[in-house]
């Protein structure tokens, strides 16, 4: 009986008790978080393996694209079983990728902004930062950015200032806001320090959509992270490419290549209705096509 389920919108209240969940199957899971986001959620973290090359794997950066941390977790519990089992899956031996690599995994980066896309209960009472929403009430679905109007994903040190020329969005919104400066958000400040104390051999940011994959920063290309990104290609079917050149800049991969030099992804998940969330019924075909790009990158990293 699997403990991540299918059938409901991906909130943080549901996040938080998948996790607890896993950990009462699973004792040996630990649960640390990153830091607070704006509203004092913990923005959670977990590690699965005990080995010295370290993967880092976040998702929902961007709120509608919740789904992101729907098939992470999916992969988090399939992950867990499959090395208590101790099986071999897809060819992989999991205990041996458990012990060359440790996983680490931020299955929320922006849980303030999932909960207000999904009108989570406690954010529509709390009325925090109300003003900067309210006006997109009836279009909530569509909110990619924080609680404060500035999308995540937009607001990290690299290029940050060409973010703002490409998109000319200066005011707090639902999306392509960089904020009134770069790392203005706390949930942005929170990933970077959290990724210079473990220094990361590789990361993956999942996003959505478009069945893409994103490799390089400008002409910043790494010669392995190209490499890697083919056979991701080849196991998921999606497409290793460049995003277009207004979205190049001030995200987190474009920040981890510029300053760590090292593998980092951006990874479109799924394909939908454009601007719209992807559905639930999804998922489990969106899983499918990515799980194995997770097991290359432990196996890679
Ligand atoms: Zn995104």
């Amino acid at each position: 009986m699997s403990i991540i389920k299918l059938d409901k919108n991906y909130t943080y209240d549901i996040l938080k008790n998948d996790l607890i969940f896993l950990k009462i199957l699973y004792p040996n899971l630990e649960i640390k978080s990153i830091g607070k986001s704006t509203l004092g959620e913990d923005i959670k973290y977990i590690i699965l393996g005990k080995g010295e090359r370290k993967l880092f794997i976040n998702a929902s950066h961007h709120a509608n694209e919740w789904m992101t941390s729907l098939i992470i977790m999916l992969f988090i519990e399939k992950y867990l079983e499959l090395y208590k089992n101790k099986k071999m899956y897809k060819g992989y031996v999991i205990e041996e990728l458990w012990n060359r690599t440790s996983i680490f995994i931020v299955p929320m980066v922006n849980p303030d902004g999932v909960n207000l896309c999904l009108k989570d209960k406690k954010i529509i009472i709390n009325k925090s930062y109300e003003e900067i929403w309210k006006k997109y009430e009836n279009n909530l679905e569509g909110w990619k950015a924080n609680i404060r109007g500035v999308d995540l994903n937009l607001n990290y040190p690299a290029g940050w200032e060409e973010a703002v020329k490409n998109k000319k969005i200066y005011s707090p919104g639902p999306r392509d806001y960089p904020g009134p400066n770069s790392v203005s958000e706390i949930e942005t400040k929170n990933m970077i320090d959290f990724s210079k104390l473990f220094l990361f051999d590789m990361t993956i940011s999942l996003h959505s959509q478009g069945q893409e994959i994103y490799w390089s920063y400008l002409d910043k290309k790494i010669k392995k992270a190209y490499d890697i990104g083919k056979i991701f290609e080849r196991v998921s079917g999606y497409t290793l490419t460049q995003p277009q050149y207004t979205s190049s800049f001030a995200g987190y991969k474009d920040w981890y290549i510029q300053t760590f030099n090292k593998p980092s992804y951006t990874i479109e998940i799924g394909k939908g209705k454009e601007g719209e969330s992807l559905p639930l019924k999804d998922a489990q075909k969106i899983y499918e096509e990515v799980e194995e790009i997770f097991l290359v990158a432990a196996q890679m990293c």
